[in-house]
């Protein structure tokens, strides 16, 4: 059925980079087979599901958004694919996403942009835009993406579903292609709250192939979303994540769950964070610095793409040919500020700050969380705006992520839950819960509760 529905929708919606249409249907048959046998079956066995093509799967193409992966088949699982098999997941296929994760609309991808299934003129959020366009277009009710700034956030938030960012370390990033490796996370994308935590429970876990892996158990997510109780918890709305340039429609349904929270007996306070102001520059210094590096690898040699490589042209000739026609121009851009940033000279006044700043995010929460159990927000500033209309301003579109970067920051834990549309547009807008680090399952707590 979900086939069917991809075959219908997705030329208009474009989730998918890759169909793998035989490796599903292999997979639900061994489901069917298990059943036939009487062997016991996980809880999302034969659940399709969108993997963003960021996660390696072996031997199904995996670009990253990018030409410079065209045509490479990862010869081994991540460790996020090999817990969903074992979670008896059907994987359909792999979802769209911006370029290497760098954007917050898909319209980096190389292969041109997924569109928002509310209003196809619509941007469907970004990076992993794929992901939850798929999801929110029924083509799967299950994804998984990346949030390394808001990725997972973002797009859960401006398709109108779930999406989960979950504590650094808490799912494992081995097979995850880096873009910056001390704030990337995959998560989930689920249309409820507890679908969300099946696929979190499912994909968490400690992994000896991550060294920045936590070994503590799994939060007990699924029970927090079946508890779905918030009498007595105490919720602190941040007052630097509302008031100017946020979208009057956005804070009113932001509000509104807010006294929702209230009045299913949660204590809600204000909380103040003054050092969230500086999470961007500091993020748009700390994610450049660790792309430049991570993005060293595609040289030309190892994987995909080679250019110019006539026999004549030497190693760093053809390095350059292939990474000046690989690259699309968000990724140069990054690579660039990233190299200068880190450069001698340059190196303690930009990424040493940055990562001072970082420091006192991170006790900006601590403080919160002296006080309130979960803090609260809205997941971005605006609804989804138009394709096209912030492509030639990255100022404004970084700006998405004003919400969302400090919880990548500090390593901690964010859910985005749909709180109704905004009566000026008719468009999903999101709610933000974040949370202590290891301390998951209250997201869906509070999640749950506001379904
Ligand atoms: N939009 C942010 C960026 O472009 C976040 C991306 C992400 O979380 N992968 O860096």
């Amino acid at each position: 059925a979900h086939l069917d529905r991809i075959t219908k929708v997705d030329d208009s919606v474009h989730a998918f980079l890759h169909l793998d249409t035989e490796g599903a249907l292999a997979a639900a048959a061994s489901v069917d087979a298990a059943r036939s046998a009487g062997t016991p079956l996980g809880p999302l066995a034969g659940v399709p599901l969108a993997l963003k093509d960021v996660l390696t799967q072996e031997g199904v193409p995996t670009t990253c958004g990018s030409k410079i992966l065209e045509g490479w088949r990862p010869p081994y699982d991540s460790t996020v694919v090999r817990k969903l098999r074992a979670a008896g997941v059907v994987i359909l296929g792999k979802a769209n996403m911006d370029e290497f994760a760098m954007g917050s609309s898909t319209e980096n991808s190389a292969y041109g942009p997924t569109r928002n299934p509310w209003d196809l003129t619509r941007i469907p959020g970004g990076s992993s835009g794929g992901s939850s366009a798929a999801v929110a277009a029924f083509e799967a009710p299950l994804a998984i993406g990346t949030d390394t700034g808001g990725s997972i956030r973002q797009p859960a938030a401006v398709c109108g579903i779930v999406g989960t960012k979950p504590t650094y370390g808490g799912v494992s990033r081995y097979g995850l292609v880096a873009f910056s490796s001390s704030l990337d996370q995959a998560g989930p994308f689920a249309r409820t709250v507890l679908d969300a935590a099946l696929l979190h429970e499912a994909v968490a876990g400690h992994d000896p192939l991550d060294s920045t892996s936590i070994d503590a158990p799994v939060p007990a997510v699924v029970a927090a979303a079946r508890q779905a109780d918030v009498a007595g918890l105490r919720v602190g709305v941040v007052r630097e994540l509302s008031g100017e340039g946020y979208q009057p429609g956005v804070e009113q349904r932001f509000r509104e769950a807010v006294e929702l929270l209230t009045s299913l007996g949660a204590e809600v306070v204000e909380v103040s964070c003054p050092d969230f102001t500086y999470a961007m520059p500091a993020y748009y210094l700390i994610a450049p610095s660790e792309c430049s590096s991570n993005l060293a690898r595609f040289d030309a040699m190892r994987y995909g793409l080679r250019v110019g490589d006539d026999g004549t042209a030497g190693v760093e000739e053809v390095m350059s040919r292939t990474r000046a026609a690989g690259f699309g121009p968000e990724v140069k851009r990054r690579i660039i500020l990233g190299t200068y940033a880190l450069s001698a000279g340059y190196y303690d006044a930009y990424y040493g700050s940055a990562q001072k700043v970082r420091t006192l995010i991170a006790r900006d929460f601590e403080a919160a969380f002296s006080q309130v159990d979960v803090l609260v927000s809205p997941t971005t500033p605006t609804t989804a705006f138009p394709l096209g209309e912030k492509v030639d301003d990255p100022l404004a579109m970084y700006l998405q992520d004003l919400c969302t970067i400090p919880s990548n920051l500090a390593g901690n834990c964010a859910m985005s839950v749909p709180v109704g549309l905004a009566p000026e547009d008719g468009l999903p807008v999101g709610l933000q819960i974040m949370a202590p680090a290891m301390a998951d399952d209250r997201l869906y707590r509070v999640g749950a509760a506001l379904e």
